[in-house]
């Protein structure tokens, strides 16, 4: 839902401006006849952004639940320790917005952005020389570097700013646009690149922890997904499997190949919080 929101505003066309343009040139256009009136074709003005693909969030390859009523009580795996670790995870996957819980779950992976300006799209986007780590399991957005991104920003900026921001990956988009800057100037391109939108994250604080305890003693539910090790379930966590050996005491190792012979593996893991 708040994915389609911010999709649909880092999407919004500058049809308006655009067809203000065609209007304004043909009633100053003294060779403009009336018989024939030309209407600029959308293709060749304004800037014209459209989803090319969507991200696709891996699911969670298992779920497990956290209960809150056990932490730190005998017999349990529930610690406060465990808590803040998976508390401070939860807090790097919200994003802070007009919800009645005050955020909500980010739709798209969240990295650093860092950027510079290179053209004003309108209306706070921005084509943006950008760099950024990889983000997500197994790095499924891929990390930038001095790559043209699109970027939705908060405040209203300028060609030539400089900075960074958490950014939510919302996919690939499609931007038809006319180059104004070095030396595409003037040019009407079609661009493919990732688009980012400038998003506030929880803050990872005690204040924070305390809030989302109480979300949850309430009744909110709650999940965070995580990259956690476990063991290897071929070899048990060996790092190699067994194979008998005709007329010979020992058998023969076989050096796993699911998990390179560490004997570990990472998997993501859905975690829910129950009071
Ligand atoms: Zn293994």
């Amino acid at each position: 839902m708040i994915l389609r929101l911010l999709l649909a505003l880092l999407v919004s066309t500058l049809w308006a401006s655009a067809q203000t343009n065609a209007v304004g040139n043909k009633s100053a256009d003294p060779s403009a006849t009336s018989s024939t009136p030309k209407i600029a074709d959308e293709e060749e003005v304004g800037v014209i952004i459209t989803p090319f693909r969507s991200l696709t969030l891996p699911e969670a390859k298992t779920s497990r639940t956290f209960q809150l009523s056990k932490v730190n009580k005998l017999g349990f795996t529930e610690t406060s320790k465990e808590l803040q670790r998976l508390y401070s995870a939860f807090a790097t996957q919200r994003i802070i917005d007009g919800s009645p819980s005050g955020s909500s779950k980010a739709t798209g992976y969240l990295t650093t952005v860092n950027y510079l300006l290179v053209q004003d799209l309108g209306d706070n986007r921005f084509l943006a020389k950008a760099a950024w780590p990889a983000a997500g399991p197994n790095e499924v957005l891929a990390a930038g570097a001095e790559t043209m991104a699109i970027l939705l920003l908060d405040k209203p900026a300028k060609v030539g700013d400089a900075g960074n921001v958490t950014g939510m990956h919302v996919g690939t988009v499609a931007l038809r646009f006319t180059a104004s800057y070095a030396p595409l100037i003037g040019k009407r391109l079609t661009l493919r690149r990732e688009a980012f939108v400038e998003c506030a994250t929880l803050e990872d604080s005690p204040a924070g922890l305390q809030k989302f305890v109480e979300a949850i003693n309430a009744g909110s539910e709650m999940s965070v997904t995580t990259n956690e090790q476990i063991a290897c379930k071929k070899c048990g966590g060996l790092g190699f499997t067994r194979e008998a050996q005709k007329g010979q005491l020992l058998d023969k190792r076989i050096p796993c190949v699911e998990c390179a012979s560490t004997g570990k593996a990472i998997i993501s893991v859905e975690t829910k919080f129950v009071p």
